[in-house]
């Protein structure tokens, strides 16, 4: 029997509605609603398109959001600046600076002067550190909204094997450390790895996210895996597709996420969800 679709767009919706609705509780208790800046530097349109998304998302949810546009020659000293204010600014509880940055600017400087109880993206340090310590307070948006998926099939995660295709400080990395988190073995892969097939094969989930289409085959799949697809990959046809060859994994997988449409959606809801947390937090 083919695999069971998580559709992450489906998931994504209640989740917002729900975090909707805890907004308007903080309205009606005359709270201010949470306030979130997000900051595009240069005309990047992949970046733009995960911007507006996320600006769409923020006031759908009674989300108070600002935007800050800015020209490709933005230099570091003016972003750090920006970020510095709105660090001190009352009416803002998360700060997201869309990456990647242009190439004059060092990314981890960037992330690093966000405030760490503003940073809703979860990149600062000190939150990787606390994940890492298992004692997680705003968590990477990604690897987050995967765990939510993974919830949301109701499979066990204790001892189950999560193989992880990609290493990367934004996804594969903290992805292992929810996972660990969460009682899961964890094998991490990545461009070094000479095995990446035959660990893939004895994998319970599946996450890929190397940023390569069809790198994880389906041939790979263990039967009744759930595998979940981070890739997004843009094809020369102008069509979006994942890292894992849906077709012949679907056929072989308990649960699949489909691109687009799984875990892109999530995302944008855990950065609602970081950024309510961030303001309950500071409770103003
Ligand atoms: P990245 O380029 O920073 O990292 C890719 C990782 O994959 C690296 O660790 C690299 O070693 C590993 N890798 C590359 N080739 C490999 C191979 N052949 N075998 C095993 N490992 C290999 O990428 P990233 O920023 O982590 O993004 C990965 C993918 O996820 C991209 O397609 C990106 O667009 C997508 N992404 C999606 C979301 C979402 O919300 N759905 C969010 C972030 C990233």
């Amino acid at each position: 029997m083919p695999a069971t679709i998580l559709d992450g767009k489906e998931i994504a919706a209640r989740l917002r509605a729900d975090i909707k609705s805890r907004v308007d509780e903080r309205l009606d208790a005359n709270k201010r609603p949470p306030g979130l800046a997000v900051i595009l530097i240069g005309s990047d349109p992949a970046s733009q398109v995960y911007v507006s998304h996320k600006r769409k998302a923020c006031e759908a949810a009674g989300i108070y959001s600002i935007s800050y546009d800015l020209p490709e020659d933005t230099t570091q000293h003016e972003l750090l600046t920006i970020i510095e204010e709105l660090n001190n600014d009352t009416k803002i509880d998360g700060i997201l600076v869309q990456l990647p940055l242009p190439k004059h600017i060092d990314t981890q400087l960037v992330i690093e002067q966000i405030h760490p109880d503003k940073d809703v993206d979860g990149f600062h340090p000190e939150n990787i550190g606390k994940l890492t310590l298992r004692i997680p307070a705003l968590r990477p948006c990604t690897p987050y909204g995967v765990m939510h998926l993974l919830d949301y099939t109701g499979e066990t995660y204790k001892g189950r094997h999560a193989v992880i295709v990609g290493a990367s400080n934004i996804v594969g990395r903290p992805m292992t450390m929810e996972l660990l988190l969460a009682g899961a073995t964890v094998t991490i892969c990545h461009r070094f790895t000479k095995n990446t097939s035959a660990l893939v094969r004895q994998a319970d989930i599946v996450i890929a996210a190397a940023g390569k289409p069809g790198l994880v085959k389906g041939e790979w799949v263990k039967p009744g895996a759930t595998v979940i697809d981070v890739g997004i990959n843009r094809l020369a046809n102008g069509k979006l597709a994942g890292d894992v060859e849906f077709n012949a994994a679907v056929e072989k997988a308990q649960w699949i996420t489909p691109v687009p449409g799984g875990v892109g959606p999530m995302t944008v809801a855990m950065l609602l969800q970081n950024t309510l947390t961030a303001c309950n937090k500071h409770q103003l």
